[in-house]
């Protein structure tokens, strides 16, 4: 039998009234993975998320995490953590309730990694959260949500209220502590920069649509960078001069960095809003 994936879906549509969010998204993550969920403000990331937690219901197709419907019941419930785009925190409560009310609300709750993570990032136990700055509002949803001992964690935008050089410091503790939790992680950004330095699959979404998803080894090692089309190599986007082509390796090509893949990907959707990669 196989491992059930981290995500997967299946002609996954959201509508809200007559906007679509989501529309027919295909997508297979395996688990125990860091996976960047990248596109631009509106593409339908906190809506995929959000499905993914069971918040939103979908409109058509389906979603399974972990090998269940999202939210199936109280156990599959704990084996997800999620931190809100917000981040939200109780601002009147102080760090250690918010740890206290963790321990009550959760059967696996890890108080000692708790403890050990706040200490780590250097927040004060008897400071409100109110009064927390934002990067270190981000920490403290983050090690509620880690504490549950998740198999998945999920982040929506989890940086997006810092500033560069505290998003920078966020991302970056983030990736070790994925890696010693041993848990997976899907994390959304609408920059690529943050999520290109903690994960190893990305899922490029634009216009309600996956554009293209996998792991970023494998996305580097098939996508080129050539001066005309090359044969036997389909074409992502092309602009005078330059072609990024997906394909085998080209006589003529060379390597793409991933932000000149996601580029690509990204006005290929802008161009043609109904293809899908
Ligand atoms: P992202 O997280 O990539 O910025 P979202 O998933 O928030 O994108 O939004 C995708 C699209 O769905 C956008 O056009 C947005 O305006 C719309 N949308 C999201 N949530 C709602 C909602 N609750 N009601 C109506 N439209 C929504």
């Amino acid at each position: 039998m196989h491992p059930p994936l981290a995500l997967h879906a299946e002609r996954l549509t959201k509508r809200y009234g007559r906007r679509t969010a989501l529309a027919d998204c295909d997508l297979s993550v395996p688990r125990g993975h860091v996976i960047g969920l990248v596109g631009p403000n509106g593409a339908g990331k906190s809506t995929l998320l959000q499905l993914a937690c069971g918040l939103i219901a979908p409109t058509s197709g389906t979603l399974t995490v972990l090998g269940a419907p999202p939210a199936a019941d109280a156990a599959h419930l704990a084996r997800v953590g999620f931190v809100a785009q917000d981040t939200p925190v109780y601002a009147s409560l102080t760090v250690a309730e918010h740890l206290r009310m963790g321990a009550w609300l959760n059967p696996s709750w890890d108080a000692a990694l708790a403890r050990r993570r706040i200490d780590e990032v250097g927040l004060d136990p008897a400071q409100k959260a109110g009064r927390l700055s934002g990067g270190q509002r981000a920490q403290l949803a983050l090690a509620l949500a880690a504490a549950k001992r998740p198999e998945l964690l999920i982040l929506d935008e989890p940086a997006a209220a810092l500033d560069p050089l505290a998003r920078r410091e966020f991302m970056h503790g983030l990736a070790g502590f994925v890696r010693e939790l041993g848990a997976g992680a899907v994390l959304s950004s609408h920059l690529l920069g943050d999520v290109a330095q903690v994960c190893d699959h990305l899922v490029v979404l634009c216009a309600a649509r996956v554009q293209v998803a996998g792991p970023v080894t494998d996305l580097l090692a098939t996508h080129h960078r050539a001066a005309a089309a090359p044969a036997g190599t389909e074409v992502v986007w092309a602009e005078p001069g330059r072609v990024v082509a997906r394909g085998p390796a080209v006589r003529d090509g060379a390597p793409v960095t991933l932000e000149e893949l996601v580029l690509a990907y990204l006005s290929r959707a802008a161009a043609h809003p109904a293809v899908t990669g």
